[in-house]
């Protein structure tokens, strides 16, 4: 595997310091890859039931609007910790539950379609977890049918799943790509996201313009023609 990590147009202090990641294959930075892979959760994350999440969750949310000197008798505020816990329990970080992880059904490839297979303009929404704030842009993904080839839609799935979590792109990338190549049965797989960061877009350095680039190359897109055909079907997109 092939992780490389690049900023366009600026920095971004996410990749700032490692603006090329290269992680090799030797046994140590297989353990060290596996740890990477893992969004950190403690145990018992799931004792508690996604209701009594919301509840405690609204309870310390309205502590922090208290805080900072919010009104929470005012009609416009007075449900919003209600609002965000619903909206992180159910919604954007219901992909920490694997029970939430898409069932994926696969088809035999009848057609003995062997080519290379590119779904590209996958909307991405995730939140950074550094800042608890949004990540936005789109991920492009590439493999060859083993036997076996999936429903579309189910690559926008499993990048939906994988986004609803606190995240770092690098992370989401190859956390997207391991789940790939385990369902797809193939290690010829290729995972592309260019997104912006609203903690470097609307605080920090305000770079607007700034978007970065995470990409996991496995199996056949390792080949230099191979990966110039996908970045060419991805290209303008
Ligand atoms: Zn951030």
């Amino acid at each position: 595997m092939n992780l490389k990590i690049e900023t366009k147009n600026g920095f971004n202090d996410h990749a700032k310091d490692r603006s090329q990641v290269e992680v090799g294959q030797d046994a140590k930075s297989r353990a060290r890859k596996a740890d990477l892979l893992e969004t950190p959760m403690r145990e018992g994350a799931f004792d508690l039931s996604d209701a009594e999440k919301m509840l405690q969750i609204e309870d310390k949310f309205r502590d922090i609007m208290d805080i900072l000197g919010l009104d929470l008798t005012d009609d416009s505020l007075k449900d919003t910790p209600k609002r965000v816990a619903k909206m992180f329990v159910q919604e954007i970080f219901s992909g920490l539950n694997p029970e939430n992880k898409p069932a994926v059904s696969l088809f035999d490839n009848k057609y003995e379609y062997r080519q290379m297979l590119v779904e590209r303009d996958i909307k991405l929404h995730s939140f950074c977890e550094h800042h608890f704030l949004p990540i936005y842009g789109k991920a492009h993904i590439g493999y060859f049918a083993n036997g076996k080839v999936i429903g579309l839609s189910k690559l926008n799935r499993i990048v939906e799943y994988f986004s609803r979590r606190p995240q770092v792109q690098e992370r989401l990338t190859m956390q997207i790509a391991a789940e790939l190549k385990r369902v797809l049965k193939t290690n010829d797989v290729a995972v592309y996201i260019d997104a912006y960061h609203m903690c470097v877009q609307a605080r920090g350095v305000q770079h607007e313009s700034s978007s970065t680039v995470t990409s996991d190359f496995s199996g056949k897109f390792l080949e230099e023609n191979t990966r110039r055909e996908f970045l060419q079907a991805i290209k303008g997109s």
